[in-house]
């Protein structure tokens, strides 16, 4: 297992790490912000990047490796092309997530889900309910970055490359609004 000072440099070298001032999902303002695309756009990252997940759940017995589109539909086909097992993702519908495009899930298949990052768990409990719907079991998950320090609780073990704490602000009190910085939305 690489440390977190590895991978960080990684993600600065592959144009994920960025850092500012940042519009969250959340509508707080942040100081720093990963962009995975640059990333998941360069096949020797991407690669580099499922390799360290897979082997993080080697021996485990997983069956299939599961993200949500979009930022899991690479991931997980890398994370599973590294355990030799087949890949899939969940998609967005209304306010949930389910499989389209013939994907599905038996009772007790061993399931690895996987995401770039987890900031509030949101969308990794979309897919962990996918799974439970399906009865499917659940080996754990695996982020690139768990970004709430390791305070989430998925109810399922879960683990990252990388633990970070970033402080987030709500816009009113943002020392960065104060100080006149430019504001970014990374996703636009
Ligand atoms: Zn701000």
């Amino acid at each position: 297992m690489q440390s977190h000072e590895y991978w960080m440099e990684r993600l600065r070298t592959w144009g994920v790490q960025r850092e500012g001032h940042f519009v969250l999902t959340s509508g707080r303002h942040a100081p720093s912000f990963q962009l995975f695309a640059p990333a998941f756009s360069q096949p020797e990252a991407a690669q580099e990047i499922g390799q360290a997940i897979a082997g993080m759940f080697a021996g485990q017995g997983v069956e299939t490796v599961i993200g949500p589109a979009m930022g899991g539909v690479i991931l997980a086909y890398e994370v599973a092309r590294a355990l030799g097992v087949r890949a899939i993702y969940g998609e967005k519908d209304g306010d949930r997530m389910i499989l389209k495009r013939g994907f599905a899930l038996r009772a007790g298949e061993r399931v690895l889900a996987v995401e770039d990052a987890v900031s509030t768990g949101g969308s990794v409990q979309k897919i962990l309910r996918i799974c439970e719907e399906a009865r499917a079991d659940v080996v754990g998950v695996g982020v690139i970055a768990d970004r709430t320090s390791g305070r989430v609780d998925l109810g399922v073990p879960m683990r990252a490359l990388l633990t970070l704490d970033v402080p987030a602000y709500a816009p009113a009190e943002c020392p960065l609004c104060q100080a006149g910085v430019p504001l970014d939305r990374p996703k636009a």
